[in-house]
């Protein structure tokens, strides 16, 4: 049995998410007096450099909130977060954590330095770099944003661990792990490592800023900020996951971590088992929550998607829009499987090779235009066309 706090926060006020907080972490029986002297890793969901009103970063009150809590409480916090291009310190500053920082005087972990931890259950994976900082903390805070994720449809408290790989080394382990499948048991591994892996074990508090969620085309630009009003909290990350999936009304067949979590062991994927208090997921729920169009599922085989004649037919692909395309290449910078070129003289976009594109989606994620949309498969074309005056279909591009 797992336990998940949800409580409704209708705005970010720091004071308010504060006192909301504190009385959360009540509720999952958590002590915070237990910081006192120690180290406090705290991790908040900076994808890449982005306005808080975006909905794409972790809230900048929301994160202060947690700060002052383990000021407060005698902890000994720093930022542990490494986006996948751009600087930390750049990334936390044009999200607005800058006057928390200056405050605080709260110091941020170099990603540059890294350790190795290992999950010996790993199923696929069993040994992670991370970000070296992150072995000296007795807790973990995880502060994930409410989000939708092309690839493994919603991303929340498990997937935001992943932002303890330093830079670009994600971009690896999308090359490692290139399928939906293969991707969610290595996060399900690589969340294991962070969860076990640790001699003596790390405490792990997931706290989620719901307040105002992304809908559609996240995790990134391509997305759309939409007021939920919720936070969650729990020492249970895949719990966590099950109930704010559940508040926005997301298909949770269709969210990998849940299931798969569970049955290794890593957590409660069951809505039936988890312990929900504070409010309930129906005084919470919202409606019409719009979630990633992408098809690509954990479910799909390896074989024969990976086969760059059928994936072509079946996947959908990233496609540039040259209207919003500023030619800043991050996209290309990112592509773990070099299928992005530098925009030639004669084009207004850089150029992909989807022979070669796995299909990670981590350009989509990282462009700051959000001018990389999905383009459907040509099976799906055809079939999309031939359904044309039946009432069954979305517009196609
Ligand atoms: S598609 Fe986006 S990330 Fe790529 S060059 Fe254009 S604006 Fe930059
Ligand atoms: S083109 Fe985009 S989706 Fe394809 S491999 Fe590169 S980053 Fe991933």
């Amino acid at each position: 049995m797992a336990t998940v706090s949800l409580a409704r926060c209708p705005e970010y006020s720091r004071d308010a998410i504060r006192g909301r907080m504190m009385r959360s972490l009540e509720e999952i029986g958590f002590d915070p007096n237990r910081f006192r002297g120690a180290r406090v890793a705290m991790k908040p969901n900076l994808l890449l450099p982005a306005a808080p009103d975006k909905a794409i970063v972790t809230h900048p009150v929301f994160f202060e909130a947690a700060l002052d809590i383990v000021i407060e409480h005698g902890g000994r916090p720093i930022v542990v977060e490494s986006p996948a291009l751009a600087s930390v310190e750049k990334a936390l500053r044009r999200s607005g954590y800058g006057p928390a920082l200056d405050r605080t005087g709260v110091g941020v972990a170099d990603a540059t330095g890294t350790a190795i931890v290992h999950n010996e259950r790993g199923v696929a994976f069993k040994r992670f770099e991370i970000i070296r900082e992150v072995c000296d903390a007795e807790f973990i805070i995880n502060l994930p944003k409410m989000k939708t994720h092309g690839l493994t449809y919603f991303t929340g408290a498990v997937k935001n661990y992943f932002g303890l790989v330093p830079g670009l080394e994600k971009a690896q382990w999308h090359l490692r792990a290139p399928t939906a499948a293969e991707f969610t048991s290595f996060l399900l591994d690589f969340y294991g490592a962070i969860r076990d892996g640790f001699s003596p074990r790390k405490t792990l508090l997931n706290i989620m800023d719901g307040i105002c969620a992304l809908e559609g085309e996240g995790p990134g630009p391509g997305g759309r900020a939409r007021f939920v009003g919720v936070m969650l909290a729990s020492e249970d990350a895949v719990a966590l996951d099950a109930v704010a999936s559940a508040v926005v009304g997301l298909d949770r067949e269709k969210i990998p971590t849940l299931a798969i979590a569970e049955s290794r062991g890593l957590g409660v994927g069951a809505l039936e088992n988890i312990t929900i208090v504070g409010e309930s997921v129906s005084s919470c729920a919202v409606s019409g929550f719009v979630p990633n169009r992408s098809t690509v599922r954990s479910g799909a085989p390896r074989w024969p998607f990976t086969s760059s004649f059928v994936k072509n037919l079946v996947l959908e692909r990233p496609v540039p829009d040259a209207r919003l395309c500023t030619r800043c290449h991050q996209c290309r910078d990112i592509c773990p499987a070099r299928a992005i070129s530098t925009t030639a003289k004669n084009e207004k976009t850089p150029r992909f090779d989807y022979a070669l594109c796995i299909r990670c989606y981590c350009c989509m994620e990282i462009c700051p235009e959000g001018a990389i949309e999905l383009q459907k498969g040509i099976v799906k074309r055809i079939i999309m066309r031939r359904s044309v005056g039946k009432n069954t279909i979305e517009p196609m591009r």
